[in-house]
C-alpha cells in the first residue's frame, strides 16, 4: 500500500466557493439503448476554477465528450443526465445556478449557452452548416447574444476572424465551409465559440483532425485568447503533450468517472492511479532504444453494457488485489499534503466497503 491520505470518502464538494466557474458533482448520464443500458457517466465530479485550463483525458468510450456536452445540455438521443449537478457562476461572487434545474429548450439555457458557454466540436466539416457562409454562422450568435443591428454583427464577426488570423477576413466571411481548410474551418470554429467572448470554454479535440504544424498554431491562439479574455476552458483531449502545454489542472478518466485530479505537475511528475501511470507509460519518448516495445495498457476498455463489480480498471491494472479491487469500489480520496490531488484507488485507504448484494460494476450498474 502507498503512503499517504488524510481525507476520504466522496469528492470534495466545492458549490461554497465563489471562484469556480463551473462545479460538476456527481453526474449520472446513462444511454437506453435497444441492447441494454450504458451507463456512460457514473457519478463525475470535478470543478475548473475562474481563468484556468482543466483538461479532461482518457481513453475513447470513457465520458470527456459526454461531460461536456452535458455542461451545454445538449446530450443526444437517447441519453438522459438521470442526476447530479452543474453548477455555474458567471461572475466571481455570483450566486451559482443548477444548469440542470433548467430544461435544455428553455430561454435560461438557451441564453447561458452560445453567449456565457461555448463549444469547440472536434470536427468542424460536420458542426459547421455547409447551406451558409462562415460570416452568416458566426454573425448569427452576435444577433442572437450581442446586438440586433445586422451592420454591427457583420463588423464584429469579421473583426473575430480578424483576431483568430484568418488571412483576409472580409472575404472569409463570405465563403462557404466546404472553399476553406481543415485549419481555417478550425478557426473559424474557434471564432464562433469566440464570439460573444464566453465565461467558459469547452474544446472537444479541437485539434485531433489537424496536422502538427495546424495544431501548434491553434493551440497558441487558443492560449493567447484565453489570456486575453480571461475565460475558462475545459479542454477535452486523449493527448498528453497537449495537456502539458495547454492546462494548468487534469482530470483523468475512465469508464465514465474521474479517477484522478491534480495540478498539471503532479499528474506529470507524481502520478497515483495506476491507470494514469500506465498512460504516462505508454507515451513514445525521444531517445529510447529503437528495439524497445513501446509500453501498452494490457486489454481494453469493457463492454460498455457489460456489469464488472469493484474498481473498473481491475482486469487491466499491474496492481489489482483479489478480493478487495473486483468486489468494492474505491470512493474518491484526497492525497494527504496536496491542495487538491484526489484518486480513486484502494492503494490509497479511505475507500468505504459496498456490500455484495449491492456492489457497483463498472458501469454503475448494481449486481446482485
Ligand atoms: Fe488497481 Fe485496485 Fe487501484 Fe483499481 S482500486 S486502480 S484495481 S489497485
Amino acid at each position: 500500500m502507498a503512503e499517504t491520505v488524510t481525507s476520504a470518502a466522496g469528492a470534495p464538494t466545492e458549490s461554497g466557493s465563489s471562484d469556480h466557474v463551473i462545479q460538476v458533482e456527481d453526474l449520472h448520464v446513462h444511454f437506453h439503448t435497444q441492447l441494454g443500458t450504458v451507463r456512460a457517466l457514473n457519478g463525475v465530479s470535478f470543478s475548473i476554477p475562474r481563468g484556468k485550463v482543466l483538461g479532461v483525458v482518457g481513453e475513447s468510450g470513457c465520458g470527456k465528450s459526454i461531460t461536456g456536452l452535458s455542461i451545454m445540455q445538449l446530450v443526444p438521443h437517447p441519453g438522459k443526465i438521470l442526476s447530479g449537478r452543474i453548477y455555474f457562476r458567471e461572475k466571481a461572487g455570483d450566486r451559482p445556478v443548477d444548469l440542470l434545474t433548467y430544461d435544455r429548450h428553455s430561454p435560461e439555457m438557451h441564453h447561458i449557452r452560445g453567449k456565457n458557454i461555448s463549444m469547440i466540436f472536434q470536427e468542424p466539416m460536420t458542426s459547421l452548416n455547409p447551406c451558409y457562409t462562415v460570416g452568416n454562422q458566426i454573425a448569427e450568435a452576435i444577433l442572437l447574444h450581442q446586438t440586433p443591428n445586422r451592420n454591427e454583427a457583420k463588423e464584429q464577426a469579421i473583426e473575430i476572424l480578424r483576431r483568430v488570423g484568418m488571412p483576409n477576413p472580409e472575404r472569409i466571411y463570405n465563403t462557404y465551409p466546404h472553399q476553406l481548410s481543415g485549419g481555417m474551418r478550425q478557426r473559424a470554429m474557434i471564432a464562433m465559440a469566440l464570439s460573444c467572448t464566453p465565461v467558459l470554454l469547452i474544446a472537444d479535440e479541437p485539434t485531433t483532425a489537424l496536422d502538427v504544424t495546424t495544431e501548434a498554431q491553434i493551440l497558441d491562439l487558443m492560449r493567447e485568447l484565453q489570456a486575453e479574455i480571461g475565460m475558462s476552458i475545459m479542454f477535452v483531449t486523449h493527448n498528453l503533450g497537449v495537456v502539458a502545454q495547454m492546462c494548468d489542472e487534469v482530470a483523468v478518466m475512465y469508464l465514465g468517472r474521474v479517477v484522478e485530479r491534480a495540478s498539471v505537475d503532479e499528474i506529470f511528475y507524481d502520478p497515483k492511479h495506476p491507470y494514469t501511470q500506465a498512460l504516462l507509460r505508454s507515451i513514445p519518448r525521444l531517445g529510447t532504444n529503437r528495439k524497445e516495445h513501446l509500453e501498452v495498457i494490457k486489454g481494453s476498455i469493457p463492454d460498455p453494457y457489460s456489469t464488472l463489480p469493484g474498481c473498473p480498471f481491475h482486469p487491466r491494472c499491474p496492481s489489482f488485489m483479489p478480493g478487495t479491487c473486483d468486489r468494492i469500489v474505491p470512493e474518491e480520496t484526497i492525497i494527504a499534503g496536496t491542495v487538491a490531488h484526489s484518486v480513486r484507488c484502494h492503494l490509497y485507504p479511505g475507500s468505504t466497503f459496498v456490500p455484495p448484494s449491492t456492489t457497483e460494476s463498472a458501469n454503475g450498474a448494481a449486481v446482485s
